[in-house]
């Protein structure tokens, strides 16, 4: 790598001529100029200017064992020499795609144990609204095609991933959304549940929400539900423990399919190796992607369920979809080393015992009573903090988001990388993270908020 050669402002000025970035306003990266992040090391990472961050964000909900593991760099370096690539298709494969797909079935919920490879939580969420009209086809019922979905969902940036979303600004680029997709009231109480309402009963009508869509279109046209465990990207809305039991009892009765998106919580992020297992659901199909190889190589995984995998292979016809990546072996050689090392080092279950309940202690004793701070919450290493103007009201600051950005950059000032969404910031780090770690996270996240108050 030769940046080295290059000064700080001699690489931002070749990124602001060259690179287009996701998720940018590339007006602002023009004025401002990109952060470098060039190196990195367990659970810390280091920008240009030799600046140690702590990485509150595992990059992008991903990089579940940290930074700087070389088994992995080892993994895909004998993967790569003994065979670099050559695809699943044409009742063809290669080993490393075989033995992961019965490792996670393996650490799945019971039922799931066929498993669709891709490149990207996009591609996989792609698959499985193909594959559950596909499904409703075979089963002779082609107009059981509508999928619910929540509004401020996340699943993906794709065509497929936008529309099955419900992110408006997404929308409103789109130009035309993937048909028969709808959106209803997504679980989050802080700002939905009305006043007296107890958690119960806000998750209840939140779920009724998802049987009033159902009843509306008619269960004979409704393929399928979509949802996050944990809205992720749309600020960590954790679900009262009511709603997803009721969803998954009103799915069930009116036979939809049930599908979650565990491409953030998939793989150990709430303190189970799927979210389904804290939240006691047994889906249809699970999409993951990201924390299958701690994002050391891009790679999706689709876990399709009993049901759907027997009418694929009891009625037979081909399902025409594929990628040229699909189970690529380099990629999938790099998920198993690094679920074997989450395995090893028991790391699923220290979320669940120890760091999970710690980090949520930490967020309660040394942020929660903040003054700008109208809620923290968090399941396993999964958390928020509500940004407020007034505590007692709940009052946003104006614009919108403003306050939160503000504490963004603060917190990257103290060396805590956090995420802005709306006005919660987001948590959601490496795994590995220690006590000492979250002692750490809540100094410099308390620092960041006094700065900004
Ligand atoms: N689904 C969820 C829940 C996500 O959070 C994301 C990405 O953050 C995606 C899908 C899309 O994954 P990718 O960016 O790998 O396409």
């Amino acid at each position: 790598m030769t940046y080295q050669n290059y000064s700080l402002k001699q690489l931002q000025q070749i990124d602001a001529a060259h690179h287009l970035h996701p998720f940018t306003d590339h007006k602002d990266l023009r004025a401002a100029g990109s952060r470098m992040i060039v190196r990195a090391d367990g659970p810390f990472v280091y920008d240009s200017e030799g600046n140690e961050i702590l990485d509150g964000m595992a990059g992008l909900w991903c990089v579940n064992i940290g930074y700087g593991r070389n088994e992995l760099a080892e993994a895909a370096y004998q993967q790569m020499k003994e065979l670099p690539y050559y695809n699943s298709f044409f009742r063809c494969t290669t080993p490393t795609p075989t033995l992961l797909a019965k490792k996670i079935a393996e650490l799945a919920p019971k039922g799931l144990s066929q498993v669709f490879f891709g490149s990207s939580g996009s591609e996989a969420n792609d698959t499985a609204l193909r594959l559950v009209r596909h499904f409703w086809a075979l089963e002779g019922k082609p107009e059981k095609n509508r999928i619910i979905s929540r509004k401020m969902a996340y699943h993906g940036s794709t065509v497929a991933g936008t529309s099955l979303g419900g992110m408006e600004g997404m929308h409103g680029q789109l130009g035309g959304a993937v048909p028969n997709i709808v959106h209803v009231m997504m679980p989050y109480a802080f700002e939905l549940s009305l006043p007296g309402e107890s958690d119960h009963d806000f998750g209840m009508r939140a779920a009724r929400a998802v049987e009033d869509a159902i009843l509306e279109a008619g269960p004979d046209k409704v393929a399928a539900f979509i949802g996050e465990p944990v809205m992720g990207a749309g600020g960590v809305k954790i679900p009262p423990a009511s709603y997803w039991p009721e969803v998954q009892r009103i799915c069930r009765k009116h036979d939809v399919l049930l599908m979650l998106d565990e491409v953030i919580t998939g793989y150990g992020r709430t303190g189970h190796w799927f979210a389904a297992e804290t939240f006691g659901v047994e889906p249809d199909t699970i999409t993951t992607a990201k924390a299958l190889t701690s994002g050391y190589q891009p790679l999706s995984a689709l876990l399709v369920g009993d049901r759907i995998a027997g009418t694929l292979q009891e009625k037979g016809g081909e399902f025409y979809h594929g990628y040229t990546y699909s189970g690529h072996p380099v990629a999938c050689a790099v998920a198993l080393k690094n679920l074997e090392i989450m395995e090893k080092e028991g790391l699923v279950e220290r979320v669940r015992d120890d760091t999970g309940p710690y980090f949520a202690e930490m967020l309660r004793e040394r942020i929660g009573g903040h003054p700008l701070v109208g809620e923290v919450r968090s399941v396993g290493l999964m958390g928020a903090i509500e940004i407020v103007g007034d505590k007692r009201t709940r009052e946003r600051f104006q614009p919108v988001g403003s306050a939160a950005v503000l504490v963004r950059d603060h917190a990257i000032g103290q060396g805590m990388m956090m995420r802005a969404t709306g006005d919660t910031m987001i948590l959601s780090p490496p795994l590995i993270w220690t006590r000492q770690t979250i002692d750490l996270a809540g100094e410099r996240i308390a620092r960041a908020l006094d700065l900004a108050e």
